[in-house]
């Protein structure tokens, strides 16, 4: 064999394996052009803890855009593909109907090489009983709400990111740090509302009308530990209302306000103008929001102006 054959020989297998390393770092990252891993979550805000823990170190893959109901028809995410190239999955796990929906059709289908961790199994959590459509016996899905339980699930994700990337556990400690500094923030507007309003008592709640009841660990279990007590009374509770019916619900509660999320009935045009037309102050604030600690404070920010309202109106 010539010199010339055997160069060309070692050229084309040089170039085999270069082409087999790179196909195995494109399928591993999806396309993605640096070798990051990919982790992939259900909500928004998993994905922002994930970001404030770990910088841009993995490609985060969101599920469920913001602004979509977790209990919405359940369709396959186009990005489901995703899932099957992930280190890991980490699923909220109290059977938010979605999440259930979505594990029963893609379960058979994610590889061993995917590991799935369930956010709330890995934590210590006081389960609510839900409010929603009647669902009396069972627990309510929005422990998202509790900044409490936000940075007990940042601990549990910051600790498989250590796993995965453990030359970066420096970083990824300062940014859990950093987050957990951030939701003790949200604590201090708390004990500041609790200052400001101090005629509740866990016998004698200031009661909050929702459209959604998503807001059950926030309201009644987070912001009692402040001192301040907050009964939640849902409009839909019992399925789906009219404008009409929700006003008459408020009404007897001697409501004047109700705060809706972004996605349900109470937020559309229609039924908000009809509901301000009767006199009722409408806040809208966001179960589904990529940063949950913001849209808390400024759901304190809200009750803020509730509170004022409904004290200077029973103190008149
Ligand atoms: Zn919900």
């Amino acid at each position: 064999m010539k010199k010339s054959s055997i160069f060309l020989i070692i050229v084309a297998i040089v170039v085999l394996i270069g082409a087999a390393a790179a196909g195995v770092v494109l399928s591993k990252n999806n396309g993605d052009n640096n070798d990051r891993e990919t982790v992939t979550v259900t909500m928004g805000w998993e994905a922002e803890i994930i970001e404030d823990i770990a910088g841009d170190d993995f490609n985060v893959e969101v599920m469920l855009p913001a602004g979509t109901s977790p209990h919405v028809v359940y369709s396959t995410p186009s990005n489901v593909a995703n899932l099957y190239n992930s280190a890991v999955y980490f699923e909220v796990g109290t059977d938010v109907e979605w999440e259930v929906a979505f594990l029963e059709d893609v379960k058979e289908d994610i590889p061993d090489s995917v590991e799935i961790v369930n956010l709330s199994e890995s934590i210590a959590y006081v389960g609510m009983m839900s409010e929603e459509y009647g669902e009396g016996d069972e627990y309510d899905a929005h422990i998202w709400t509790s900044p409490e339980y936000l940075t007990e699930m940042a601990k549990v994700i910051e600790e498989k990111l250590t796993a995965l990337n453990p030359d970066h556990a420096g970083e990824y400690a300062a940014g859990l740090e950093g987050y957990t500094a951030a939701a003790e923030k949200v604590g201090d507007a708390m004990q500041a509302l609790a200052d400001r309003y101090t005629t509740s008592t866990a016998e004698s709640p200031y009661v909050v009308m929702v459209w959604h009841p998503a807001w059950v660990y926030f309201l009644q279990q987070y912001a009692a530990d402040y001192g301040i007590y907050f009964d939640m009374v849902s409009v839909e509770s019992n399925g789906d209302v009219t404008a009409d019916k929700a006003i008459e619900i408020i009404e007897n509660n001697n409501g004047s306000a109700i705060f809706v999320s972004g996605f349900d009935e109470g937020s559309t045009d229609a039924v908000k103008e009809v509901m301000e037309k009767n006199g009722i102050t409408v806040y809208t604030i966001d179960p589904t929001s990529e940063n949950m600690l913001a849209a808390l404070t400024e759901f304190i920010g809200d009750l803020d102006g509730y509170l004022g309202d409904l004290t200077a109106t029973s103190s008149e």
